[in-house]
C-alpha cells in the first residue's frame, strides 16, 4: 500500500484519500512507524473499498460524457444537438434538444426555476425565503443568508424532484435554525419523513449532478 505521511502536532492518525486517488495517513509527530504500518494494514480493505468506488465515479462521468448523456430528473438523458428543432426535452423518450451546447444550462435554469414554483407554495405555510437566487455552484447544493435568501444550485434539476424539495426545506429550516442541531434535523424529518432517503441519494449521485 503506497501512501504519503504527513506528521503533525495532532493527538490522533487518520487516512485521507483525495480524488486523484492518492492516500495520505496524518500522524502524531513522535508516533513509531511500527504502529502506522499496523493502522495502515488493518485498514487497508476500507482503503481499496475507497479507491474502488472513486474508479466506479470517474467510469460513471466518463460513460456518460462519451454517449452524450446527462442525467436529467434522476434519469439518463441523450443530448441530441444540432438538430433543427426546437430546445425543449421529450420526457418520454428521455432526449434533451439543443442546437448548441450553450443552452443546455439555460435549459437546467429554466426546469429549476419549474420546481421552485411549485415548491414555493407548496412549503409557503411553513415559511418561505425572501428571494431565491438559482446558481451554477461547483460544492455547495444549497445555502441561505442571513438577510433570509436562499441560493439553489440549479445542477439539482438532474435529480430527482424530492431531492430538490429536500435541498429548499434543508435551507427553509435553516431560515429558523441556522445549526445542524439535533433540533434541527427532527425539524426537517417532520416536514419531509423520507429525507434520509434524499439525502442520501445526493451523497451517492452528487459527482454526477455537476458534468
Ligand atoms: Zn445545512
Amino acid at each position: 500500500m503506497e501512501y504519503k505521511l504527513k506528521r503533525s502536532k495532532r493527538k490522533t492518525i487518520s487516512i485521507h484519500i483525495n480524488k486523484n486517488k492518492e492516500v495520505t495517513i496524518k500522524a502524531p509527530l513522535y508516533l513509531s512507524m511500527e504502529i502506522i504500518e499496523i493502522f495502515v494494514s488493518n485498514h487497508e480493505k476500507w482503503i481499496k473499498r475507497k479507491l474502488e468506488s472513486i474508479d466506479k465515479q470517474r467510469k460513471t462521468i466518463y460513460k456518460l460524457q462519451q454517449e452524450g448523456k446527462t442525467l436529467f430528473e434522476g434519469e439518463e438523458f441523450t443530448l441530441v444537438e444540432g438538430d433543427n428543432r426546437d430546445f425543449g426535452i421529450e420526457r418520454d423518450k428521455q432526449k434533451i434538444y439543443l442546437s448548441s451546447d450553450k443552452e443546455i444550462k439555460l435549459l437546467y435554469l429554466q426546469e429549476m426555476k419549474k420546481a421552485v414554483e411549485i415548491l414555493i407554495p407548496k412549503w409557503s405555510s411553513y415559511g418561505r425565503a425572501n428571494k431565491i437566487f438559482l446558481k451554477a455552484q461547483k460544492t455547495i447544493w444549497g445555502s441561505c443568508t442571513a438577510s433570509g435568501d436562499i441560493n439553489l444550485n440549479y445542477h439539482l434539476v438532474k435529480a430527482p424532484f424530492k431531492v430538490i424539495e429536500y435541498i429548499y426545506l434543508h435551507e427553509l429550516v435553516h431560515l429558523k435554525i441556522k445549526n445542524h442541531s439535533k433540533v434541527f434535523w427532527q425539524e426537517v424529518e417532520r416536514l419531509m419523513p423520507d429525507y434520509k432517503q434524499w439525502k442520501n441519494w445526493l451523497k451517492l449521485n452528487g459527482h454526477l449532478l455537476f458534468l
